[in-house]
């Protein structure tokens, strides 16, 4: 499930909100300050972060600044809300590195819409739609994996981590950041849980004649390519 982080003070808004994504199936998660919201962050890191521009204390602009500057959320995509429609707001919102830009008031189905797209952009493992690389085909609605119809049978852990891989294929990703976007925790679990479940990963791969898929990349970490090379007929 996709995770989402709302930094909103005004509890009216925060609230609707969240319900309204709450229903349309992701996690979420509120802070009312970037004080908070930091701390949600390094806490557990979101799939995304629908961010208000004014918050008391640090505002939303210099947060999302703060975020682009730090490697760990560099990537991290963010909306921003704010209740000032001039243009300068908007120039100053996007440079601060924000992904888009909603204007209070806005209705709940175009924020909806505008979240599916940035994730659709930037982090498609926390949307439903299937995946299909080399002769793999993956399918978050049925959580189902095949090969040629052959189904492959995955923990729910393994099924997370073969998802984050295949939405990001041939890109080589450490172990720290596999535990950001698939565990979401970086901090309280050891980096060696992962080998143990890329091994099981393996294993039920293996079955499909897919193993070599995904691939260690020594001192750097893991990989998965679809070169037919690592696909066995
Ligand atoms: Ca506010």
């Amino acid at each position: 499930m996709s995770r989402i982080l709302v930094v909103e003070d005004e509890s009216a808004i925060a609230e609707l909100i969240s319900i309204n994504l709450r229903h349309a199936g992701f996690e979420v998660t509120l802070a009312g300050s970037a004080t908070q919201a930091q701390y949600e962050v390094d806490r557990v890191l979101p799939d995304l972060v629908v961010l208000d521009w004014m918050l008391p204390g640090q505002s939303g602009v210099a947060l999302a600044r703060q975020w682009r500057s730090t490697a760990r959320t560099k990537e991290l995509p963010v909306i921003m809300l704010t209740a000032r429609a001039e243009e300068g707001d908007k120039i100053a919102g996007l440079d601060a590195g924000a992904d888009d830009y909603i204007t209070k008031p806005f209705s709940t189905n175009e924020l909806l819409a505008r979240i599916r797209a940035v994730l659709r952009r930037k982090a498609p493992e926390a949307l439903d739609s299937a995946v299909e690389v080399g002769p793999l085909l993956l399918d978050p609605s049925t959580r189902r994996v095949t090969r040629d119809g052959a189904e492959v049978k995955l923990g729910p852990t393994e099924f997370r981590l073969l998802h984050f891989l295949m939405t990001h294929p041939e890109r080589v990703h450490s172990r720290s950041q596999l535990l950001d976007r698939v565990w979401g925790d970086h901090v309280f679990i050891e980096e060696r849980t992962i080998d143990v479940h890329v091994k099981r990963l393996r294993e039920a791969l293996d079955r499909v004649q897919c193993a070599r898929m995904i691939e260690t990349v020594r001192g750097a970490g893991y990989r998965l390519t679809q070169h037919s090379s690592a696909v066995s007929a």
